[in-house]
This record gives structure tokens, sequence and C-alpha cells, in this order.
């Protein structure tokens, strides 16, 4: 039964009532009892649970009309009373059929949280009727899956979808953002057993709706409401953040830079990586090689580093090394050494390590001891984890052949076995580690009587594996990323992206009516070293690329060619590449820098050009202010950081040129994936026009003083030139500037 109208009866008195205390429950009606905070007012049926959350500041009320049930399973069906337990910043109703429910003031009063007594341990459904948001509210929901979804409540695409917490493209921290008439409101939680789900409701004739639902299963029993007031993505990025510091997740990679100094080789550093130095392909028995292929020896990954270094003037790099192992990419893992025969052994791998090292880059080298495979010398039935059954829990078909998963706790053990990362730590002294799939893969269950854990105790496992791992090596990262492992590691290598697209398996457009929003960088910009995974083309890039402009981070290269790449020919692909299509217009070298050079050098040179600086000049920021100038969405602009150290990026994601205005350049025209960076210390674009300078198709140029002043004052800039016309404007003047060149502005 639901309590309507007798909350609506006095409504009207509700915020003509003076605020008695800044945390108090007060009975304001016979059966209704109340909470209220500087933040939020909630009433509640004593009778019923039913309840409604006020947002004193916005005056929005959740759900908009009515009251909220207490939620959906059996057991909340009943009549509820008051409990003698209560304290003075909380209720709790008890239940007859043995459960209670408990609404508390948290955070100082910033936050309501509900608490659910189970009688037993089935799953519940809550917060249906609460957050949902109807068409007209003009709303929207944020998902912190990768960089970040925008849900608008408004889209023809119907969808149900569970955004389950620490799931592979799940939920990647632990919140949602909701937003209605204006005003926001965060919804946070702690327990894996947390499944959010979001539905938009579409049918003919009717108003969409957005809903959110939560499913908590097993032990999880709680779910907070923090209502912002009046605000947007901005606000729930900016008020997410300071609750996130107080819970210990927003450690900043100033402070990581603390722990171990090499972290700072990592800023404006981009992700190289050799994937599989040795592929050796197994059956699925794993008894039998089906392929071998040797695609870098040592020698030749360190020397495609020095080319990096040399040739292509990369000055930091983080350089990953793939399929060193003796089985060769993802075999017999967990057992690694010795460093395969097959592409020079031990003492070549060693000195691989250490002439990358010389260069100033990160070497890294690539391990997994999450997926295990039976021809493992150490292989044995009693790591992997278990079904309830007791029979082995199998992972994918990988190189090796089946994997089967190692439990948490006994990926811990076998790392720290001496022939493991101790050992190779000793022979190579790689600055940093990486060890697959552990922050990507989901929480996991285990039944082993041996060693039964669920899927809180698998990520705690998961944060003992990377504190190891970082212990041993100094720096630390895994696959993908995950807001628990913030704390303990030093980089994600697949949360920007996934193959060039935004995600693996979601279709934010197709599947959700929804866009990608760089949440992660609101949030936690200032905290990681992030990169996307897997190879892409170049050719067909562009959007990738302006993705990792708004997002400012370097990208992954994870396509090099074979062996010393850039000594074969690649026939007419080599230099006057004009880029024909828009998606293909970071490949050109038309009349810049990379003419001549080999096609995927292009690429890296006029990225990294960008992407390094912009990195540099942001990574100790959050982007604080994401804007859509456009109706449709299409020009987005990024500020990270603020006042004399703002860095704007404005960034056209449409089909078509756009023309904006800029302080830098006046009018400006984008084309398809063209941007525009501005601060005082760096200026770069890809742009049709700027300065006053026609550019054709487009044109690439970097500006960054030398002498360590504004660029408003410098009188020594750098100049690079990637494609297009070679004339730049710059105070008055025209320079041509064919490759780099630093120019000495008179001053006006
Ligand atoms: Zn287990």
């Amino acid at each position: 039964m639901k309590s309507q109208n007798h909350i609506s009866r006095f409504r009207g008195g509700l915020f003509s009532l003076s605020l008695l205390a800044l945390l108090s429950s007060v009975p304001v009606h016979a059966g209704v009892v109340r909470l209220q905070s500087n933040a939020l007012i909630l009433e509640v049926d004593d009778a019923t649970a039913a309840w409604k959350l006020s947002d004193t500041r916005s005056a929005v009320q959740w759900p908009s009309e009515g009251t909220a049930s207490p939620g959906n399973a059996p057991w909340l069906q009943g009549r509820f009373s008051r409990a003698a337990s209560e304290r003075g910043d909380s209720i709790k109703l008890t239940n007859e059929q043995g459960g209670a429910i408990g609404f508390s003031l948290v955070d100082a009063g910033q936050a309501l949280e509900l608490r659910y007594e189970k009688p037993g341990k089935e799953s519940m459904r809550v917060l249906s009727d609460a957050l949902a948001i109807g068409a007209a509210e003009g709303g929207y929901a944020i998902v912190p899956s990768r960089e970040g979804l925008l849900v608008p409540v408004q889209g023809e695409k119907a969808f149900k979808r569970t955004f389950g917490t620490s799931e592979y493209e799940g939920c990647h921290m632990n919140m949602l953002g909701l937003v209605k008439k204006d005003s926001a409101l965060i919804v946070t939680w702690d327990d894996a057993y947390v499944f959010p789900e979001l539905e938009r409701r579409v049918s003919a004739g009717n108003p969409n709706r957005l809903g959110t639902t939560f499913e908590l299963r097993g032990g999880a029993n709680s779910v907070r409401l923090m209502p912002l007031g009046k605000g947007d993505w901005n606000t729930v990025a900016r008020e997410y953040r300071r609750y996130a510091k107080k819970r210990g997740y927003a450690v900043t990679l100033r402070e990581k830079i603390r722990r171990d100094s090499r972290v700072e080789l990592m800023i404006g550093a981009p992700d190289a990586k050799l994937w599989s130095c040795l592929t050796r392909r197994m059956n699925e028995e794993s008894t039998a090689a089906e392929s071998v292929r040797i695609h870098w020896t040592f020698d030749e990954a360190a020397k495609v580093a020095e080319h990096l270094k040399n040739d292509v003037k990369i000055e930091r790099c983080f350089f990953m090394v793939g399929g060193w192992t003796e089985g060769g990419y993802d075999v017999r893992h967990p057992d690694n050494l010795p460093a395969n025969p097959e592409c020079g052994g031990n003492k070549a791998l060693a000195d691989a390590v250490k002439r990358i090292q010389n260069l100033g880059y990160l070497a890294c080298l690539h391990d997994n001891v999450q997926d295990m495979y039976r021809d493992a010398k150490g292989w044995s039935p009693s790591f992997i984890e278990k079904n309830r059954d007791g029979s082995l829990i199998k992972g994918g078909r990988w190189n090796g052949g089946r994997a089967y998963m190692v439990c948490a706790p006994k990926q811990l053990e076998l790392a720290q076995r001496p022939q493991n990362l101790g050992a190779i730590r000793a022979l190579f002294g790689p600055w940093s580690y990486f060890i697959d799939t552990t922050y990507a893969v989901g929480p996991r269950e285990c039944f082993d009587p041996n060693h039964p854990i669920g899927r809180n105790e698998d990520i705690a496992w998961k944060i003992r594996l990377s504190d190891y791992a970082r212990n041993m090596f100094g720096i630390f990262g895994s696959e993908c990323g995950r807001e628990w492992a913030l704390p303990h590691s030093d980089f994600f290598e697949g949360l920007v992206g996934v193959s060039g697209n935004y995600y693996a398996g979601l279709k934010p457009q197709e599947e959700l009516g929804a866009q990608v929003i760089p949440f992660f960088e609101m949030v936690y910009h200032d905290c990681q070293i992030c990169y996307g995974k897997y190879g892409y083309r170049a050719e067909s890039a562009a959007e990738n690329v302006a993705h990792h402009v708004l997002c400012a981070r370097p990208l992954y290269y994870h396509s090099f060619p074979d062996h010393l790449y850039w000594q074969n020919k690649p026939g007419e692909r080599r230099g006057g590449n004009t880029g024909t299509t828009d998606r293909a217009s970071y490949t050109r070298s038309d009349n810049g820098w990379a003419e001549g050079l080999h096609p995927t050098d292009v690429f890296v040179k006029n990225t990294h050009e960008v992407l390094g600086p912009l990195h540099e000049l942001t990574a100790y920021h959050r982007l604080l202010a994401f804007e859509y100038l456009t109706e449709d969405r299409s020009v987005r602009r990024a500020t990270y950081g603020e006042g004399g150290q703002a860095v704007k990026v404005t960034v056209n994601f449409g089909q078509t040129p756009a023309e904006i205005t800029s302080e830098t350049g006046g009018r400006t025209v984008l084309p398809p994936w063209g941007f525009l960076v501005e601060s005082s210390r760096f200026v770069a674009f890809h742009a049709r026009s700027w300065n006053g300078q026609d550019y054709g198709n487009g044109a690439l140029f970097t500006l960054r003083p030398t002498d360590n002043k504004d660029l408003e004052d410098s009188a020594s800039i750098r100049i690079f030139h990637g494609f297009g016309p070679a004339n730049l404007g710059w105070r008055g003047k025209t320079y041509e500037v064919k490759r780099e060149e630093v120019i000495h502005p008179v001053a006006l």
C-alpha cells in the first residue's frame, strides 16, 4: 500500500519548517518520520516504509511524484514499525517478516544511507521508483564504465542493461550519477554484490522513462544517495571526487611520484607495446603447438625503442614487451622463465631492458597470473577456482590452449614463488610490471573448500597482488582499470579505449542511445596514467585520436609491424599521403615532419607531438569543465586545470567541419575529428583555418615556447608541423615551417 495521500497532507509545509537541527529525526506527523540536514530531507511512513527524498538546495524530489516503495522483495511486503534502537540521525523500521530497513544521514548529513537487513541472503531490487526519470524532466544518467557514458532519458533506443560492480564494462567506480530538472544526485555503494541496472522505456504515444534499479545480491545491503542541488555532469564529477578522496581512492600522480620517482617518466609518455615477441599457438588441450612465429627478437625489440627515440624523436615512452616468456605470449603461465630462447633467451632480454631504459624509456614486461595452462610446469588443479560442484573453472581459449582461472589468493601465492616476480626482477630489472587481466575480469567467486572466496574477497586479494608487484618493481599496472585499484597501481592499460574504439563489446550509440563522456578524466585525470589497449588501423583512427585529445591521454601504439619495420619499403604508402578520408587524417605527412617516413612512424609522430605535451600540461589537474558547444553535442570542450594553468581542448566529433571562434586563432574551422588545444604554454591544432591562414582540407601544427615563458611573451617558440600547408600565422607574422623550427617572434 502506498502512502501517497498521507505524505501529501503535509507537503505544503515541507519547506516552511525551520531546520530544527543539522542532523535530526523528527516525527512530523503521526506515522511519518523525518530526517533532515542542510542537504536533504527524508520523509518515511513508518507503517509502510514508503519514503521520499527532497534535495533542499534544488527543491527537487526523488521520486518526482508520490513516494518510493521500500523495495522489491517478498519480505518487504508486510507492515513495518519503528525499532527501539534508533539514533538521532537514523530511522529504523522493522518488518513483521523479520527484516528491517534503516535510513541514516551519513557523510555529515550530505548523504542518505539506506540499509536493508534481509532475513535471508536472497537478492532484492530497490530504488527503481525513487530514481526513475521522466522524459519531461530532461535528465540523464552517468555510468562510470571506462571513460564514462552519458545516457539521456530521451532517445529512440529502448534497452535494459546491468552495469555490475567492477564487471567488464560494468561500473568501474562504485557510483552512478543521475540528473533530472537540472538537479544532480549521486548513488554510491561499497559491495561488489551490487548490480545497478539501467532501463530506457520507449513506447509509441508514451513519453520515455529512464529507470535505475539496484539489485542487491548476496550480502550486499546498502546504498547511499547524495543529492547535490542544481548541477550537471561537472557537479557530479566534482562532488564524487570529494567523496572519493575521503574514501582513499584519489591517490594522485604527485603522490605516486613520491612513492617511486620513475612514475614521472610516464608523464607525457605514450604506450608503445610489442604484444608478442614470440607467438606460439597451442591446441585446446595445450599438448601440441599448432604454429610458432617470432615477431621480434629481444635485440629487435630494443632496436624498435632506439628507433622511436633516435629517428622518430619520441622523447619519452612507456615501452611494453609481451611474449618474452618461455612458451610465448599467453602460453604456459604462470611459469615464465627462462625468457624464450627463440627471441634470444635471458641474456638478450636483460640486455634489451637495459638498452630501452638507457633511452630514458620505461621498460615494462607483460605477465599473467590469472590464467593457468595445462602444460605449465607448475600446473596443479589445487590453484584453480572451483564451481559449486568442485569442477575447475575454465577461462578463455587463448594462445596457450584452454586457460583455467587461478583463484585470487593463489595468484598472489604464484607471483610470490621465487621463480616468478622475484627472479624476473633479478634477471631483467624492468622499472615497471604489467599483470594482465587483474583489473579487467569482473569479481570472481570460488567454491574450493581450501580457498573459498566471494566477489569482495577477490578484489581484496587482487589489491594484495598489486601491492606486492608494485613493491617488487616500483611501478605497476594492469588491464582496463578499476577505481579500487587506483591507490595500489600506477597505470591502467585499456581504460581509455579498446582496439581504436571506446569499448570492447558495448556500443554506446547503437545499443543505448548514449554518448561517451570523459567522466574518468573529470574525477581522476590527476590520479593515474591511463591508456587504451589492442591494435587498430591508423588509417581509420581519427575518432580515436580525437577521443584521446579530449581526454588529454597519450595514445597506445599496439600495432607495430614485425621486426625492424621501418627498414621495409611499404611502397606507394611511403610519404605523400594526403589522407583521402577524414578518418585517415592523422596518417598524413604531406609537406610535414614525417614526410618520407614509414606510415607507422608518421602516425606515431603526428599524434604524439600533440598528446605528449598535452598530457604533460594536464597530468596534475582534473578535467574541471566539460561542455557541449553545439546543440547536436558534436563539438565538445574540456578544460583541464584553472587560472593561468588552464588547458582548453576543443574537439569536433561531427561528420562535417565546425567553425568556432577561439582566443588564440580567431575564426577556426575544425574538420571532422579536428581539434584545437589552447593554453599559455602550448597550442596545437588540426584545423582547416586558424589565425587568418586557410589550410584546404587541414593542417596540423603545435607551438611550444622553449624559453620557459608563456607563448604570448615568448621570443623562442618551437613549431611542429605534421601535415598540410606550411604557413603559420603568429602575432601578426606569417611563418613557413616545413617540419619543425624554432621561431623568434619580435615583440609587438
Ligand atoms: Zn578459491
